[in-house]
């Protein structure tokens, strides 16, 4: 481990104390009697290190230190994660914000594209593998993130990840992978969206378009106008759309085809799907009327517009009824129970939609939005699915599965 300086900090209280000592006029004896007192608190203070320490541990192996600007862009990085940290603990938004260039600044709510879109990986570890002149005076700068898990003493591996950094007057500042990776991607501007895709791919400019139509429905629905610029970026996989955001690896992300990821502070959409991702854009509404949404039904009203996993909504209903024909004993309100059936579907997706298509039929919008307000801190589904829609708890589970029968077998 390197990066602290502990042993330079040691020698500083008792020139600390001996300059109090000629300040105040204390004694030889005050002196060393302060000196004693507070030096092994120091020392015991300065060694152990704090969570704060572990979390941000910061260790590099393979980098030149000699060389100046490796020199300074560790130093900025490692300035800038603890400002990271620090500003996710006490809810600073901002935090952090200046170590970027202003371009990103401009472009993005969080310019940092790694850790917006994960607010966890601010708790781990980072240890940086390497730092390499590339084009243009950019460095990269390449991360592994993880933590030692404590019963097995090994490090877990959650991201690997490139940031970069450029000298801008004299100073390094932060630049993201993806701002040089978009020059290799075409660009398409539709409406507000600007949408950004390989080469190789075939852009649909009437997807671009329903998606368009599909962003004015839900602004008169929501009451609430449209995204000033939304970041659009679609791929073939998962993996390649998290590789133009700089990640290497990324623990999370399933293996699923399908998979969408919107960047709530970014207005950022990427999809493995097509143009007219709907899904995420529901959630850029939800967000913006309530950032503490309740999960069910955000994750529901996405599913019930936009479908999931490559499927529309109807699609998991009939995959749902075809897995619990047979399993009278199934407690579909018990999330960790019923968590879980495939790769192909997310059930509490579905349910979610479920209570959406339902509340729209009976109600009307309105009440979705009266669902939508609730707190996830304060209120589970449950209890505001019988305050709202008044079904009780116990019975939620018998209307699940009519429902599901009723619904399902309608198609057939
Ligand atoms: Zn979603």
């Amino acid at each position: 481990m390197d990066g602290w300086s502990y042993p330079l900090n040691l020698l500083g209280i008792p020139l600390v104390c001996l300059s109090l000592a000629f300040h105040y006029s204390f004694s030889m004896k005050t002196f060393c009697f302060i000196t004693l007192m507070v030096f092994p608190w120091f020392v015991f203070s300065q060694l152990k290190p704090t969570i704060y320490d572990k979390m941000i541990g910061f260790n590099y192996t393979d980098i030149d230190t000699s060389n100046s600007d490796i020199r300074s862009i560790t130093e900025l990085w490692k300035k800038y994660l603890m400002q990271r940290l620090d500003g996710f603990y006490r809810k600073i938004d901002t935090a952090g914000y200046n170590y970027w260039n202003e371009e990103e600044k401009q472009l993005y709510n969080d310019p940092d594209l790694i850790l917006s879109t994960n607010p966890f990986l601010n708790y781990s570890q980072t240890n940086i593998l390497s730092i390499k002149p590339i084009e243009k005076g950019f460095f990269q700068i390449m991360n592994v993130k993880g933590w030692v898990d404590d019963s097995t003493g090994k490090f877990k591996t959650q991201v690997i990840f490139y940031v970069m950094a450029k000298k801008i007057n004299d100073k390094f500042k932060l630049y993201n992978y993806f701002y040089l990776d978009k020059e290799k991607l075409k660009v398409t501007n539709v409406k507000n969206v600007c949408y950004y895709y390989p080469s190789d791919y075939k852009f649909d400019n009437k997807n671009a378009l329903n998606f368009a139509n599909f962003e004015d429905s839900l602004s008169n629905l929501f009451n609430c106008p449209i995204p000033k610029a939304l970041i659009y970026l679609v791929e073939k996989n998962p993996t390649s759309l998290m590789n133009h955001l700089g990640f290497i690896y990324d623990g999370s992300i399933g293996t699923g085809k399908h998979g969408g990821k919107f960047i709530e502070k970014d207005n950022m959409i990427l999809s493995s799907t097509n143009e007219n991702h709907r899904h995420e854009l529901v959630h850029y509404f939800t967000k913006i009327i309530n950032p503490d949404v309740i999960g069910f039904f955000d994750e529901g009203l996405a599913t019930y517009f936009g479908g999931t996993l490559g499927k529309p909504f109807q699609w998991h209903l009939n995959h749902l009824n075809d897995n619990i024909k047979d399993k009278p004993d199934i407690d579909f309100t018990n999330e960790n129970k019923f968590g879980y059936i495939d790769d192909k579907t997310n059930p509490q997706y579905v349910l979610g939609a479920i209570i959406i298509k339902y509340t729209i039929e009976k109600y009307g919008f309105p009440k979705v939005l009266a669902l939508l307000q609730y707190s996830k801190k304060q209120n589970s589904f449950s209890d505001v699915i019988e305050k709202e829609l008044g079904i009780k708890k116990s019975e939620l589970n018998t209307f699940f599965r009519n429902y599901i029968m009723e619904n399902a077998s309608k198609r057939k």
